[in-house]
C-alpha cells in the first residue's frame, strides 16, 4: 500500500486551501464465522454497506472524492488547492499522514473523514503501543516447579497495567474535555503470543498493549510511567523478575489533539452541516486517536475530524450508513465551496 495525493483547485486563486485526508488501511477482520457476509465482498443490506473498512474509513474517503467530482461536474473549480490525501498506516503509527507533512503538504485547514456519526471531534486522546517480552525457563511439564513459566508470568504484568489504567482514569478531572467521560483511558490487551508446546513450560511470551493518553499529555512523561510500572512489578513479583521483562514501543506513539475553539474552519463546517442536515453540528470528545495530530500539532492547522454514521468499526459486520454518506458528501462539497470559494471552469 502507498499514499496517493491528488490536487484540484486554482493554485493562484484567492481562496483558502484545504487538505482532505483519509486512510485506506484497515484492521484485521478476525474469524470469518463472525461475519454475516464476507468482509472483503461489500454487500448492501437495508441501505447499509457492510465490509471491513466500509466505515473506518473508506466511506469518508470516498465522500471526499465524490464531493470534488460533483464540484467539477457542475462546472466549477475551488479557488485554492484542495489536496486529497489517501494515506496508509493510520491504524498502527500514523506514518502515512506524517509522510504527507514531511513531503511539505500544508493548507489552511485539514478535514479528516473519520466516522464519528456526523459529529465534529473537538478533542481526542493520543495512543501508545507497547510490548512486553518475557523469557521463561523451559522444562518438561513433569517438573514444572523447576521452570519459569513465561505465560503465567504475564498475568501479574496485565494486572499491574490495569492498575496504572485505573490511576490514569482517576486523573480525568484535570482534563475538561474528558472530565465527564466515564472511562476515557482504555488499556487494550490486544495480542498475546507465547509457548511452543502443551507439555513444556513456556520459554517465551509476548504481550501487545495499547493505552490512551489525554490531549496535552507529554509522550515521554507517560512512557516514563509505563516503564516505572514495569520496574515496580519486577521488584514486587519474583516470577516477573525471573522472566526478565523487556519493554518495546512497537507502533503508535502519538499525542492527543484538541481543536482550538471557534476557528473559521469549524464555523464554516458547522454552517455547511446545518445547511444540509437542518440541525446544529454536534461536538464530541473521543477516546480514539486519528491522524489529526499531524496537521493540528505539527503544522498548527485546524484539523476537523468529521464523517458519516455507521457501526462496528474494528468489529464484525462493520457498516457505513449510505444515506448518511450521501449527506456527508454534500456537506464536504458545500464546505469546499464556502471555505475555498469556487470559480467557473
Ligand atoms: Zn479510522
Amino acid at each position: 500500500m502507498v499514499n496517493v495525493i491528488g490536487n484540484y483547485g486554482n493554485a493562484d486563486g484567492n481562496g483558502r486551501s484545504l487538505i482532505m485526508n483519509g486512510h485506506i488501511d484497515v484492521v484485521p477482520e478476525g474469524p470469518l464465522s463472525g461475519w454475516t457476509s464476507h468482509p472483503y465482498k461489500p454487500e448492501v443490506r437495508d441501505n447499509k454497506l457492510f465490509g471491513r473498512g466500509a466505515n473506518d474509513m473508506k466511506g469518508g474517503l470516498t465522500a471526499k472524492v465524490f464531493a470534488l467530482k460533483a464540484i467539477k461536474e457542475a462546472g466549477y473549480k475551488p479557488n485554492a488547492p484542495v489536496y486529497l490525501q489517501s494515506v496508509v498506516e493510520e491504524e498502527c503509527t500514523g506514518n502515512g499522514a506524517l509522510a504527507c507533512v514531511a513531503a511539505g503538504y500544508k493548507a489552511d485547514a485539514a478535514l479528516i473523514g473519520e466516522p464519528f456519526d456526523e459529529a465534529l471531534v473537538t478533542a481526542q486522546v493520543g495512543v501508545i503501543w507497547f510490548q512486553i517480552k518475557l523469557s521463561g525457563k523451559p522444562v518438561h511439564a513433569e517438573r514444572a516447579t523447576e521452570g519459569v513459566n513465561a505465560v503465567e508470568a504475564m498475568l501479574p504484568v496485565i494486572a499491574g497495567y490495569r492498575e496504572m489504567e485505573k490511576q490514569w482514569n482517576n486523573e480525568k478531572m484535570n482534563y475538561p474535555d474528558f472530565a465527564q467521560h466515564q472511562h476515557p483511558i482504555n488499556l487494550n490487551v490486544g495480542e498475546f503470543h507465547g509457548g511452543d508446546w502443551t507439555s513444556s513450560v513456556p520459554a517465551w511470551a509476548v504481550l501487545n498493549l495499547r493505552i490512551a493518553i489525554y490531549p496535552g499529555d507529554s509522550l515521554s512523561e507517560r512512557s516514563r510511567q509505563i516503564e516505572k510500572t514495569l520496574q515496580n512489578l519486577i521488584q514486587e513479583n519474583g516470577l516477573v523478575k525471573k522472566a526478565k521483562p523487556v519493554l518495546v514501543y512497537h507502533g503508535f506513539y502519538g499525542e492527543g489533539y484538541t481543536l482550538p475553539e471557534n476557528t473559521d474552519a469549524e464555523n464554516e463546517l458547522a454552517s455547511a452541516h446545518e445547511g444540509i442536515f437542518n440541525s446544529p453540528l454536534k461536538r464530541i470528545a473521543v477516546t480514539a486517536a486519528t491522524d489529526s495530530r499531524f496537521f493540528g500539532i505539527y503544522q498548527n492547522t485546524p484539523a476537523l475530524v468529521y464523517g458519516p454514521s455507521g457501526e462496528r468499526i474494528h468489529a464484525f459486520d462493520e457498516y457505513v450508513d449510505l444515506d448518511s454518506l450521501k449527506n456527508i458528501t454534500k456537506v464536504y462539497a458545500r464546505f469546499i465551496q464556502n471555505w475555498c470559494g469556487i470559480t467557473e471552469l
